[in-house]
């Protein structure tokens, strides 16, 4: 089965053609950039190890020329992967809000479509281009299956008391206030992938996945269901991250705007823009972080030091609430690749049983390899993840299961 992937931003198209069946490979992999901007340009991959790259840069106006431009060349009689359109099965959408409406991947319908309206004041950056993705593509490929995946669906198995916020009841029952949290998709993926290292099923591990990349994530997995994480009713609540400053004092708000005079568009941008590693090390590029800190710059350290404390933070906290933790899982970009982070973080977490081995740590693979000591009674690992592929392995699943109940 052929399986198109798309994540839809407010100027960009990322899409991704598998081949899903007893084996899974990547087709093709595309990004269109600048849309409706000057320097607009699609970037696509192909071939066995995706070493061909074919490039158009031209005006692409519109979410529509530029899902048209990757069509053309997917099907592109000289350089195509495919013949022709009807070739693709099933379309997955990456959305990123689905508030309580959506626990699991759905095909996309009116009423669907109208749900993910409706959560728009939930998510007012992310929602409306995710609906204009899936408008436009809907369009394109009209008489093939379209499949909602939500960042949020994995979540919606926390229990009230840990998705509640101490305010009024009332906002929660009338105003949808609580927390969702956000990089399911992931935190799903690699507590999959975790399962099958440890040869257990998924259903009996108790988890903490960590998701660093440039937003970051850590949720508390119980029995394989998400139970409790840290990105609350936007993804802004939680972890220090590269422009966000994760967890504050509420009443921050009150003071930047009664004495610094800020307004609320300003407060906004600066929590969600300008703070987090970049707020106090002026980027937010851990790579460059990590360099300077080597080469003795304060900030650069400091930034580090307040990152790895607030995740340590966050691991003691979830394991106080799942009392046991088989696994501690890394990944995104910084948990993939910087040992360092790894390295800090599980410093001083050999108390709760979390024991990391600092010759494995070392490793640098592409796979998904371990990094626990032999003492260590909590396993250690670092995945890589793969939204795209649980996209569209989640898509797959919905378009199969149903066509076998038809
Ligand atoms: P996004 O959330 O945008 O998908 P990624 O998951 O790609 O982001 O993560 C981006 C972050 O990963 C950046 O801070 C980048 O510096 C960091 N990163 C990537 N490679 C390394 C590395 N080798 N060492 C340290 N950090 C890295």
């Amino acid at each position: 089965m052929k399986i198109l992937v798309i994540n839809t931003g407010s100027s960009s198209i990322k899409y991704q053609l598998f081949e899903i069946g007893e084996k899974i490979s990547v087709i093709a992999v595309g990004l269109v950039e600048k849309i409706g901007e000057k320097g607009s340009v699609l970037v696509q991959k192909q071939g066995d190890q995706l070493e061909k790259k074919l490039k158009k840069e031209k005006g692409i106006g519109t979410h529509k020329d530029g899902l048209q431009l990757a069509l053309s060349l997917l099907t592109d009689a000289k350089h195509g992967v495919i013949q022709q359109t009807q070739e693709i099965d099933g379309v997955g959408h990456r959305v990123v809000h689905g508030g309580e409406s959506f626990q699991t991947a759905r095909r996309i319908d009116e009423k669907v479509l109208e749900a993910i309206e409706g959560n728009i004041p939930l998510a007012p950056l992310h929602n409306p281009p995710n609906i204009l993705g899936i408008k436009v593509a809907m369009s394109l490929f009209a008489d093939v299956p379209h499949v909602a995946v939500f960042d949020t669906a994995f979540h919606q198995t926390l229990p009230p008391h840990a998705f509640l916020y101490a305010v009024p009841y009332s906002l929660y029952e009338e105003q949808h206030v609580r927390r969702y949290g956000f990089h399911g998709t992931s935190h799903h993926y690699v507590a999959k992938q975790t399962a099958v290292r440890m040869q257990k099923p998924l259903a009996t591990l108790n988890l903490i996945t960590l998701h660093l990349g440039n937003g970051a994530s850590v949720t508390a997995i119980r029995g394989g269901k998400s139970i409790d994480t840290s990105m609350g009713m936007t993804p802004l609540e939680g972890l220090i991250m590269g422009t966000r400053s994760g967890d504050i004092d509420p009443a921050l708000h009150f003071y930047l705007m009664d004495h610094v005079g800020m307004n609320s568009t300003e407060v906004n941008a600066l929590l969600n823009k300008q703070s987090g590693l970049k707020g106090i090390a002026s980027t937010n590029d851990m790579r460059e972080l990590i360099e300077k800190h080597q080469q003795g710059d304060r900030q650069a350290t400091l930034a580090i030091a307040m990152y790895t404390y607030r995740l340590r933070k966050y691991i003691g906290a979830y394991f106080a609430i799942l009392g046991t933790v088989d696994a501690l899982v890394f990944t995104g970009g910084i948990g993939e690749n910087s040992l360092m982070i790894r390295q800090e973080v599980c410093q001083g977490l050999e108390g709760l049983g979390m024991v990391i081995d600092t010759e494995q740590n070392q490793n640098s693979s592409k796979n998904s390899f371990s990094i626990h000591a032999k003492t260590s009674q909590v396993q250690i690992f670092v995945i890589p993840t793969n939204e795209e592929l649980e996209i569209a392995q989640e898509t797959y699943h919905l378009l199969t299961q149903s066509d076998q109940t038809k």
